[in-house]
């Protein structure tokens, strides 16, 4: 029982950025329990993937490959990680809150017979008795938990962003191939098709202007698009996030909003328009590497943790920046 194990995700092809993350946790949680750190790849054809996720520290890679698991067929999945868990008894396994994630956890925990905890947002080791200690929100995310379950492996899904990405080292990972053994008749799903949806992914932009109930009409987020368009000349990527009560308000669809209950994001830059700064926002963009904030209450909690803080009317300080923006274009 000497391994952390985690589950490598791809997206399209190519590697995951929620693995990337997780490999960041993984290997902070192997570290102080002076354990390896390992990681395993699904599929009938690993190697692109597992050459792809083997330049990040991992001591190991194993290749979990079989013609059944072709695709993603979440029984065959299941099957196939319960069989290595069982060869290699990880201590503690790593899975993200993804889709595949939701569907191969808690199947893959029925399966092992542990407790599994899921929507993680971080996650430490006691250092009396070694267990993974869960953090995780409830009654709808009006109060956090720390949770510790014993049994074995100690098994977890991972809320995105919850760690940052792990960047690449000079070292590679063991590649270790492994052949599950698999029936047909594990397979349940008969068809499969995927279904490209246009979803908003805030955790992809450079900058994101962020807009709250400070902000009195809904034509009045035109010109915080019109202040990303002059921003994205010189930012890269820029887009919209709202607090939640402008999701309350159905302004925007709340795979805009940032928060507890939102997307957590860490951009470059984040500017908080008319946003007041309580905590059930202020985690879903703290880790922005530069918070500017824009409000005109002086006392606002954002100008707490902002690096820098206008105090101003939106309605005056918006239009004259992307007027001063353009110019200088
Ligand atoms: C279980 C639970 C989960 C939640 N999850 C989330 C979440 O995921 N995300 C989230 O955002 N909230 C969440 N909330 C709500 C959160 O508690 C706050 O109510 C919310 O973040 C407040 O949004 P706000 O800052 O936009 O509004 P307010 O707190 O009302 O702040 C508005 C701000 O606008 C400023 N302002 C007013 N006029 C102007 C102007 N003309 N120019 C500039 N500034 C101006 C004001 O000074 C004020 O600071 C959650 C709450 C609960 C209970």
């Amino acid at each position: 029982m000497s391994e952390l194990l985690l589950l490598v995700e791809s997206k399209e092809g190519l590697l995951d950025k929620t693995t990337l993350e997780l490999i960041r946790g993984g290997s902070e949680l192997a570290k102080d329990l002076g354990i390896d750190a390992a990681a395993v790849v699904v599929g009938n054809e690993t190697s692109p993937l597992a050459e792809s996720v083997a330049s990040y520290g991992l001591k190991k890679i194993y290749k979990l490959e079989h013609p059944l698991l072709k695709g993603f067929q979440p029984e065959a999945w299941a099957g196939a990680l319960e069989w290595l868990a069982r060869q290699i008894t990880p201590r503690i396994f790593l899975i993200s809150h993804s889709f595949v994630g939701k569907e191969v956890a808690p199947r893959l925990a029925y399966r092992l017979d542990t407790e599994l905890t899921t929507d993680c947002l971080n996650l430490r080791i006691d250092p009396q008795d070694g267990l993974l200690i869960r953090t995780k929100p409830i009654y709808g995310g009006n109060a956090i938990a720390a949770l510790k379950c014993a049994g074995l492996p100690q098994m977890v899904t991972v809320r995105k962003n919850a760690f940052e990405p792990m960047e690449k080292v000079t070292t590679k990972s063991d590649l270790v191939d492994m052949v599950p053994a698999l029936d047909e008749s594990i397979i349940k799903v008969k068809s499969l098709k995927t279904v490209k949806e246009d979803v908003v992914e805030l955790d992809k932009a450079n900058m994101v202007i962020a807009g709250g109930r400070g902000i009195v009409a809904k034509e009045d987020f035109e010109m915080l698009a019109a202040l990303a368009q002059a921003m994205s000349k010189s930012q890269g990527k820029v887009m919209i996030g709202c607090s939640r009560p402008v999701v309350d308000k159905s302004w925007m669809s709340s795979d805009r909003q940032i928060g507890l209950t939102g997307s957590i994001i860490a951009p470059d830059t984040y500017i908080a328009i008319g946003i007041s700064g309580a905590i059930q926002h202020l985690v879903g963009m703290i880790r922005s590497k530069k918070i500017i904030a824009i409000n005109t209450d002086p006392g606002c909690n954002m100008f707490k943790v902002a690096d820098v803080g206008v105090v101003e009317d939106y309605k005056a300080l918006i239009p004259a920046l992307v007027k001063k923006l353009e110019e200088s274009a």
